[in-house]
């Protein structure tokens, strides 16, 4: 080993994005909902946490919601959530014992302490403030010593590759080499992803390899098993980036390929039209009745931005935006004040009732305060926050990459103290149209890096109206230039309808990063019998728990010509404040479509989907509506078809 590899593109501090339009508004939603409320009245993150040195719950949860709450605070600069934030950081910080130990002492298990690293580096990146980085290199300088006699167990196999990312970070800062042999251990202590990725063992759902009885039997151990492990699905969202971060400093072609071919496959043998696969809670095959766990969404968005500083690469991105626009909207209700522990693509009804989920319990897909079990209730606050913090990067000391868009502002200052700002004025994605307005004191020469996504077929990019050349579509398009205030970039993405396929030949239809899905009519029924089991302070601060019923039809079949959906009309009618409440859609497509009256509901799902092309001769054709699947609560996002 002789040093590590630079990331193609380096994050910037925390404080130099801001998200603006929509976005801020998505990002006020959740803080007037779960994210802002929820220490005040779930115990789990309450006053008495052991991460702020009560007898409370000492292991994930604390670290899992600061890890969402604090960058959220300082998005928003909103100082009572900063001060909500700053109390966890300070206890840990304080928390050090002479060997370099921190956190809870009734708790020693290495992998909730992972989780708080990474909140501390993002505190840092807001906040620069000094205490962190001697923090973390006492820290790092224990797991040295300590590591090989008391190795990382349980959970902290699989997510150790969330350890080494905090200490290639500190090797950033420090370069002291002790850390990258810390890697080492760290790697050889973790589980083999390297392979698992490049070969992807479980090539359909568990089920068909490992009855989930045989699982049980092991009892509370099998954490310990590697057939557990790797199919979890939160492990394996979090375990891509580990053969990254671990080529790195190997530099070896299998750990830096393993990532790819793992989301190729994953999407392959798994995948949803949504842009993750299913695990409820372990790979369960690509049958869009399947669930996917909220904790696997935002672990994947967040490996997905830490692949992409890796690489550089417009392919980890495209996914990116894909789960952040689509897959993450949708199991979360519109106000924030509840969600799902799995989402289906094809939702048509969230109840209490057995479903065919590998091991998840009955209440999975009801939208509440912890439906099935109270981890993404904990870890769910991540995944905005983060996505905008990673929306630009940086290449070398004059590059800014604008990695995934939205409405938003940078604000930099370049090496020799020049400064810009940067306005991305836009309702992207619900529009292709993306403004970056240029705003500086004084010419400033520098590289804006915009990515062309793969998925587009026409794109065209403008300076102060005048069309630049050689666009490619999956590239990072390059304008080098002198910069004055008032310049005006313009990217015009062509967002065409295309029809994907998945399981059995179900037809998606996406535009841009989105897909869109027929949205059913809700009816929500409060559970009163399950707010009040568990959290009578939850409901009195009207935190509720749903099911949701249908009140419409749903048991379409699209018409395809040509292998695309037959269209008559778009609407694009605006982001507004809350674009992925059913009741404003931002955009309407409306497609042609037949009953297809034999494919019915069976326990609450959809019978199996048939194979298409289907049989719907003697239907008449009917126009259905299609909006963001973001925006839905109950929907059928993978069609039958017929031609
Ligand atoms: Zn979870």
């Amino acid at each position: 080993m002789t040093g590590m590899k630079e990331f193609y593109f380096t994050q910037l501090r925390g404080n130099s994005i801001k998200p603006r339009g929509w976005l801020r508004d998505q990002l006020q939603i959740q803080a007037d909902g779960l994210t802002g409320q929820l220490d005040e009245f779930w115990e789990d993150v309450g006053p008495n946490s052991g991460w702020l040195g009560g007898s409370g719950e000492n292991w994930e949860r604390g670290p899992y919601y600061l890890d969402g709450l604090l960058p959220l605070a300082y998005l928003l600069e909103d100082e009572k959530l900063i001060a909500k934030a700053t109390k966890w950081v300070d206890w840990t910080l304080n928390s050090q014992d002479e060997s370099g130990f921190f956190g809870p002492q009734a708790n020693d298990d290495w992998w909730p302490r992972m989780v708080m690293l990474k909140v501390l580096i993002q505190y840092y990146s807001f906040t620069e403030d000094p205490r962190v980085i001697p923090f973390m290199d006492k820290y790092f300088r224990l797991q040295l010593r300590v590591l090989p006699e008391r190795p990382l167990t349980a959970w902290a196999v699989p997510r150790s590759g969330d350890n080494i990312y905090s200490v290639l970070w500190l090797y950033g800062k420090t370069q002291a080499a002790y850390l990258l042999k810390l890697v080492e251990i760290l790697h050889q202590q973790c589980t083999d992803w390297t392979s698992f990725f490049s070969y992807l063992p479980y090539k359909s759902s568990i089920k068909e390899y490992i009855p989930w009885k045989t699982l049980e039997d092991i009892g509370p151990d099998r954490i310990n098993d590697n057939n557990y492990r790797q199919t979890h699905t939160v492990n394996v969202a979090m375990g891509l980036k580990e053969p990254a971060l671990y080529g790195m400093v190997s530099g070896d072609a299998d750990h830096q390929n393993a990532p790819t071919s793992g989301i190729k496959q994953l999407m392959r043998f798994h995948g949803l039209a949504q842009g993750i696969w299913s695990g409820d809670e372990h790979l369960s095959g690509n049958n869009p009745a399947q669930g996917s766990e909220l904790c696997s969404v935002v672990e994947y968005m967040f490996s997905l931005e830490v692949l992409t500083a890796i690489f550089g690469q417009v392919f980890f991105a495209d996914q990116l935006e894909k789960v952040a626009y689509n897959a993450l909207p949708a199991t979360i209700a519109p106000d924030w004040r509840s969600h799902q522990y799995d989402q289906q693509a094809n939702q048509i009804k969230c109840s209490e009732q057995p479903r065919p989920w590998y091991n998840n319990g009955e209440a999975s897909n009801l939208f509440g305060l912890e439906p099935n079990f109270g981890c993404c209730t904990a870890n769910m606050h991540q995944g905005w926050p983060k996505f905008v913090t990673h929306m630009w990067m940086q290449k070398g000391d004059d590059s800014l990459v604008a990695v995934t868009y939205g409405p938003n502002e940078l604000t930099h200052e370049f090496e020799g103290g020049k400064k810009i700002r940067i306005i991305q004025d836009t309702d992207y994605p619900f529009s292709g149209v993306i403004e970056f307005h240029i705003e500086t004191d004084q010419p400033v020469n520098f590289n804006l890096m915009l990515r062309i996504p793969a998925w587009v077929e026409g794109a065209a990019v403008q300076k102060n109206g005048a069309a630049l050349p050689d666009l490619a579509a999956g590239e990072f398009f390059s304008i080098r230039d002198t910069w004055q205030d008032g310049d005006v970039v313009t990217i015009i993405l062509q967002l065409e309808i295309r029809v994907t396929k998945w399981f059995n030949q179900s037809a998606a239809v996406e535009r841009g990063p989105l897909l869109f899905s027929l949205p059913i009519q809700e009816k929500w029924i409060n559970l009163p019998k399950r707010s009040i089991d568990r959290d009578q302070q939850a409901k009195q601060a009207g935190f509720l728990d749903f099911a949701i019923h249908p009140q419409s039809d749903w048991n379409y079949a699209l018409r395809l010509a040509e292998g695309n959906v037959v269209v008559p009309d778009v609407k694009e009618l605006g982001a507004g404040t809350s674009p992925f409440d059913p009741h404003t859609p931002p955009v309407e497509i409306t497609v042609e479509a037949k009953t297809l009256k034999s494919w019915t509901e069976y326990g609450g799902n959809t019978t199996l989907i048939p194979i298409s092309p289907v049989d719907v001769d003697e239907e008449e054709i009917t126009l259905i509506k299609l909006i963001p699947y973001g925006g839905t609560n109950l929907r059928i996002a993978q069609f039958p078809w017929f031609e």
